[in-house]
């Protein structure tokens, strides 16, 4: 059955040019973009989205981080898509990430790693709705 997640191309990956090369990954798996959309996201969409990490020593850092420049929202579709998506993306610290995975090949630090993707089907929902409003 086709699941849906939030998937976001970050600040330092729009500046490196990595855009095509990153998207090209997810069709390459066979997800389908369902919405797609370039901007800067407000400090009030980024508090929503990382609100879990509210309080914790890197979230002014990431904060500040993701709205430092336009990113690449998307919402993508397939079986499994949020598992997959992750599988995709790899570790969060980009020095742990596996070689194959994106952030294991166009990332090399924690602070700056790439790509966002949600963690659950429960993440989706909310991340979808905070970015598309759906
Ligand atoms: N992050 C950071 N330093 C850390 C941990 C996380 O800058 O020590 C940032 C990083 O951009 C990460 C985001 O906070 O992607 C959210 O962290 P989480 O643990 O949810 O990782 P993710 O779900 O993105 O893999
Ligand atoms: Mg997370």
């Amino acid at each position: 059955m086709s699941q849906k997640t939030y998937v976001m191309i970050k600040p330092d990956a729009v500046r490196r040019g990595l855009v095509g090369r990153i998207i090209a990954r997810f069709e390459d798996a066979g997800l389908t973009i369902e919405r797609m959309e370039f901007g800067t996201l407000t400090r009030e969409q980024a508090a929503a989205n990382y609100a879990e990490h509210e309080g914790k020593p890197f979230y002014e850092g990431l904060v500040n981080y993701i709205t430092s420049g336009p990113v690449v929202k998307m919402v993508l579709s397939g079986p499994g898509a949020v598992a997959v998506c992750r599988k995709l993306m790899g570790a969060t610290n980009p020095a742990e990430a596996a070689p194959g995975t994106i952030r294991g090949d166009f990332g090399l630090v924690v602070d700056e790693n790439v790509i966002h993707g949600s963690d659950s089907p429960e993440s989706a929902d909310r991340e979808v709705g905070i970015f598309f409003g759906e």
